[in-house]
């Protein structure tokens, strides 16, 4: 399990125990964050006889011990009969839509209400997973609607997403929403063993995302970075933008992040770069940090020569990079 996940998967945990679990959850956050690992273990906990059982038996006690003890994360024993038959995908009180088209559609959330109607087959608790709901069909979403408003006792049904923002809000007002965040800011400094302020970007609702033209300008400079930081290539044409290019500096220090990222196996929406290991991680947060430096200047000072600045980044950027070489080398 991702280490982000456990704080997350303590909180469920607690309010599985203290029978305090919303009967719709919304699991969101960006791509790849962990949504279909939380969705999973919860499914697996809230089926599992065992896990059942424990409960039954230590409500009181855990009831009166809950304060002084770390929260507990609830395990799925993985042995008795619901754990078994769910692991063959044959057990029968659990649904996950699963659509063949781009879209998840009304019969698809059809199906999903008369599966709720019926008694349960084996235990008393009944889910439901439905991945991506941002893509449901308008229709499909007014159909869950209904169900979403009439939970029955032992039911669940658990939403993950990555666009959360192309949900209707009806349904998000309807769901417990709980947004999944990979480290950034602190919680990323502190991986890297360092000290400093929350100074990352916030990566999302950004142009490039939104914008085409904009994002195909953002790739290729994308490309062209890891070009330079990899190969020693571009350094014109990333000059050119730098200075030219309002989104030019915070593009820059996106992209380091993101191959940050993935220097330390951390989800990122690109896939992994084979180089990025060319770089030593201490000679790319030297990077980062020129860059955050200048980003910094670039945003402060009224005054500033663009042109001056870009040059001198690059330089300093160039003086790292090939400390690094000699470092590889020596
Ligand atoms: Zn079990």
């Amino acid at each position: 399990m991702k280490t982000w996940l456990l704080a997350l998967q303590q909180q469920l945990s607690r309010q599985i125990r203290e029978k305090k679990l919303p009967h719709a959850l919304l699991i969101s956050g960006v791509d790849g964050a962990g949504q279909q690992d939380i969705a999973q273990w919860l499914i697996k906990v809230l089926l599992c006889d065992s896990v059942k059982q424990d409960l039954n038996d230590n409500i009181s006690q855990l009831s009166k011990n809950e304060s002084s003890e770390a929260p507990l994360i609830l395990q799925p024993c993985g042995f008795c009969k619901t754990c078994k038959l769910y692991a063959k995908d044959s057990y029968p009180d659990h649904l996950t839509v699963v659509s063949d088209k781009k879209t998840i559609g009304v019969e698809l959330i059809r199906s999903l209400s008369h599966f709720f109607e019926k008694t349960a087959h084996i235990g008393l608790v009944k889910t439901a997973l439905v991945n991506h709901a941002d893509t449901m069909t308008i229709s499909a979403a007014n159909a869950l609607l209904k169900t979403l408003e009439e939970p029955t006792s032992d039911s669940f049904i658990i939403l993950t997403t990555h666009s959360s923002d192309l949900l209707l809000p009806t349904i998000i007002s309807r769901c417990h929403e709980f947004e999944i965040r990979p480290p950034v800011g602190k919680a990323l400094l502190a991986e890297y063993g360092q000290q400093g302020d929350d100074a990352f970007v916030n990566l999302s609702h950004l142009n490039e995302l939104s914008d085409d033209s904009t994002a195909i300008a953002f790739v290729t400079f994308r490309d062209k970075v890891k070009d330079y930081l990899f190969a020693h290539q571009h350094r014109a044409d990333i000059l050119a933008i730098l200075v030219e290019h309002h989104d030019g500096f915070r593009w820059l220090e996106k992209i380091l992040v993101n191959l940050m990222r993935q220097q330390w196996g951390w989800p990122t929406a690109e896939s992994t770069d084979e180089q990025v290991n060319v770089i030593n991680k201490q000679q790319l947060w030297r990077v980062y940090n020129l860059v955050q430096v200048a980003n910094g200047q670039l945003k402060t000072l009224v005054q500033i020569n663009r042109q001056f600045l870009s040059e001198k980044l690059l330089a300093d950027i160039s003086v790292v990079l090939q400390s690094n070489a000699q470092t590889v080398e020596g």
